[in-house]
């Protein structure tokens, strides 16, 4: 795996500490398609006191979660990502804060990479430089189109230009380091539109663009339209050539795919998402969040807090009478992780060592995966020296392959 342009064994992750991703659970409003948990500020009795006192809760729940189990082998944090919801809805006081008490806390290098997710609504020039004093070095934009009538259909706040005057911003602000989120496949969206949003989003030169394919989650207001025939979803195939639009035109502005669904720079691909492809461990805070620490037991625990605001809230409040807010966990066998480590480390490009996974698993991925001749036969994996990885058709055909 590459980090940076630098080549990193597989057995060296734990080795380089762990991710921290701190969700942040307010929307302006609620887009049709998104199944993220969060909550409207108008469904709040009092957001700002809300905003205000969220940055408190995470702390107090880190500190909970430091007392419950042992993070010394963890070694140091290696990324902070301010996800959500809407974490650019927090004041650039409330990040400085977290910052600065995880530093206390555990100690947090000046150099590694913490990235905000944005929705451009939520910015300004100020804003956003503010995020930078406080200690933020990446900025993940949540433009998700650059065409008017889908930006409409998903149900997002901002229009196109504003999506874009945001970008400017954030380069006006100081932000070197910036990726752009966009949708494909959004009901009335053609390959030509798709194809316009991509080469406008291209002339923008971020660092790194992930892309989506849209899918319809349960309970979204997008399904139920679709359900009721207001709108309908494009054809299959339109989304495998627009997947194969991008693939032959991001790389012309120079955005490597290193991911299924993320390109980069040189040397700008996301080293928080790296950790979770390479099946590193993390801590998730706040609502919804997810954790994973690979010491636990033998082959690691995961565990997934509570959906729920207002019962979090009060929870952490007084977290010293208080567990935390766990919803479920999972204690993970061989079997398992040996199979998310395949399936994980298949989404790089760069694919995943056999003599690492052999090493790590004392098993061939070959009997991991009992589908494994199948994919080979059909062209979608290949290996490649000690290499296995999936191929172009593999990475087109995704979904099928896992
Ligand atoms: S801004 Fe993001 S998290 Fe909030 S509702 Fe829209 S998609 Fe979901």
């Amino acid at each position: 795996m590459r980090v940076r342009g630098r080549k990193v064994e597989e057995d060296n992750l734990e080795a380089r500490g762990f991710s921290l991703y701190l969700h942040v659970p307010f929307c302006i409003s609620k887009c049709l398609y998104c199944d993220f948990y969060s909550v409207p500020l108008a469904s709040l009795p009092e957001p700002d006191k809300a905003i205000e006192s969220y940055p408190k809760l995470l702390i107090k729940e880190f500190s909970k979660l430091q007392k419950s189990y042992d993070l010394e082998p963890y070694g140091e944090i290696k990324s902070i990502f301010f996800g959500g919801g809407t974490p650019t809805l927090l004041s650039p006081d409330g990040i400085e804060h977290i910052l600065k008490e995880l530093k206390t806390m555990v100690g947090v290098k000046d150099d590694i990479e913490v990235t905000i997710e944005a929705n451009p609504d939520t910015v300004s020039e100020d804003k956003l430089k503010g995020f930078i004093e406080a200690g933020v070095n990446r900025l993940s934009m949540g433009v998700q189109s650059l065409n008017e009538e889908s930006l409409k259909t998903l149900g997002r706040c901002h229009t196109k230009e504003r999506a874009v005057a945001a970008f400017h911003e954030a380069r006006a602000a100081g932000f070197t380091n910036i990726s752009i989120d966009l949708i494909y496949g959004t009901p009335g969206e053609s390959i030509e539109e798709f194809r316009e949003t991509l080469e406008k989003a291209a002339k923008l030169k971020a660092e790194h663009l992930s892309l989506y394919a849209l899918t319809l989650e349960e309970g979204t207001l997008l399904k139920k339209k679709v359900e009721l025939n207001e709108v309908t979803m494009p054809p299959e195939e339109d989304d495998l050539e627009k997947l194969r639009v991008a693939s032959t035109l991001l790389p012309k502005s120079d955005l490597t795919r290193y991911e299924i669904s993320n390109f980069s720079t040189p040397c700008h691909q996301c080293i928080h998402n790296l950790n979770y492809w390479g099946r590193g461990s993390y801590i998730g805070l706040g609502p919804s969040s997810h954790s994973f620490l690979s010491k636990v037991g033998s082959w690691g625990r995961r565990w997934w807090n509570k959906k729920d605001l207002a019962e979090y809230t009060k929870a952490i409040e007084n977290i010293e009478e208080n567990n935390l807010q766990i919803e479920g966990f999972e204690d993970i066998t061989k079997e398992s992780a040996a199979l998310e480590r395949l399936m994980l480390g298949l989404r790089l490009t760069e694919g995943i060592s056999i003599a690492g996974f052999k090493k790590e698993f004392d098993v061939e991925p070959s009997t991991v995966l009992s589908n494994f001749s199948k994919l080979m036969e059909l062209g979608y994996l290949e290996v490649s020296g000690d290499t296995l990885r999936l191929t172009r058709g593999g990475m087109e055909f995704h979904d099928e392959v896992f």
